[in-house]
């Protein structure tokens, strides 16, 4: 069921390259850089949604390691960057475990050399529509303890989902896989309703075949009974961010930063 062809196209765009381009990577083609650069020019803010959508990410994960968290599973996780899931949650908890997945052939590519730096980490080349597939996976099951909570990560993915290939169903399929304690987070486009985010939904589904940009509610409904923890889910600039004195503590979001939320929630 998925597009994982383990050979790297440079004739056609991927997400996972498209968004190295846009956070300042390096690997890209161009025919990636040529939707980064359409995405920059008729959507100004996306860099900014890039990169803050990265730094919420490393607060989350930091928040989850010190509140006890030890078992990290990163769906959709990306080509390598400034600061990866298992370096963030390893600074705070040396012995933190991180399965990283992804169906681009790229990330696993580069994942392996650069991310798999221990025995405690392993990048997996996988569709997340095939849940029971990742949940069965050998290495997944040879790294963590589904008896111990566990972090499930869904950062900047369940946006690249269409409706019918139901989100809500795969986070609610893992929800089920994980014991009271563990954690959910999730980032995820909002909705503008206004042009600018309508004519992106649509390149990312001309170019992608998906994409679907959600508001609050429907990101909600993604989290299903889980109990979504302090602010809630809010732009992701909001979320938890790092003090900030002086004249830029108090200020309006931009419109960019208003396109991007992100929600931390608890299995009770
Ligand atoms: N999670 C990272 C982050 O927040 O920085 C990367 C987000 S990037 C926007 C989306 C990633 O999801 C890409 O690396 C892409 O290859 C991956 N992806 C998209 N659809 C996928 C699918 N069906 N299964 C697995 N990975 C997918």
């Amino acid at each position: 069921m998925s597009d994982s062809s383990n050979v790297i196209d440079p004739s056609k765009p991927s997400i996972a390259r498209v968004y190295d381009y846009l956070l300042g990577g390096k690997d890209y083609y161009p025919v990636d850089q040529e939707i980064g650069d359409h995405f920059k020019i008729n959507l100004p803010g996306s860099v900014v949604i890039a990169t803050s959508n990265r730094e919420v990410l490393v607060r989350a994960v930091g928040e989850l390691a010190k509140a006890g968290l030890r078992q990290f599973i990163d769906l959709g996780s990306g080509l390598p960057t400034a600061d990866n899931v298992h370096q963030v949650a390893q600074r705070h908890a040396p012995d933190a475990k991180v399965v990283y997945i992804d169906n681009d052939p790229i990330v696993l590519a580069h994942g392996r050399a650069l991310l798999e730096a221990d025995d405690r980490t392993v990048v997996i080349q996988a569709d997340v529509r095939d849940a029971k597939g990742i949940r069965e996976h050998p290495d997944v099951i040879r790294l963590i303890d589904f008896e111990q909570p566990v972090a499930v990560v869904f950062s900047a993915i369940l946006h690249h989902l269409n409706d019918d290939e139901n989100p809500a169903d795969i986070v609610r399929f893992w929800t089920d896989q994980i014991p009271s304690g563990s954690a959910v987070f999730i980032s995820h486009f909002r909705s503008g309703h206004n042009a600018e985010t309508e004519a992106v939904e649509q390149k990312l589904q001309s170019t992608f075949g998906r994409g679907r940009w959600r508001t609050d509610e429907e990101i909600a409904e993604l989290f299903g009974d889980l109990e979504i923890l302090e602010p809630g889910i809010v732009p992701v600039t909001q979320w938890r961010p790092e003090p900030v004195t002086g004249p830029t503590a108090v200020r309006e979001l931009t419109v960019w930063e208003q396109l991007i939320v992100a929600g931390l929630a608890r299995k009770p």
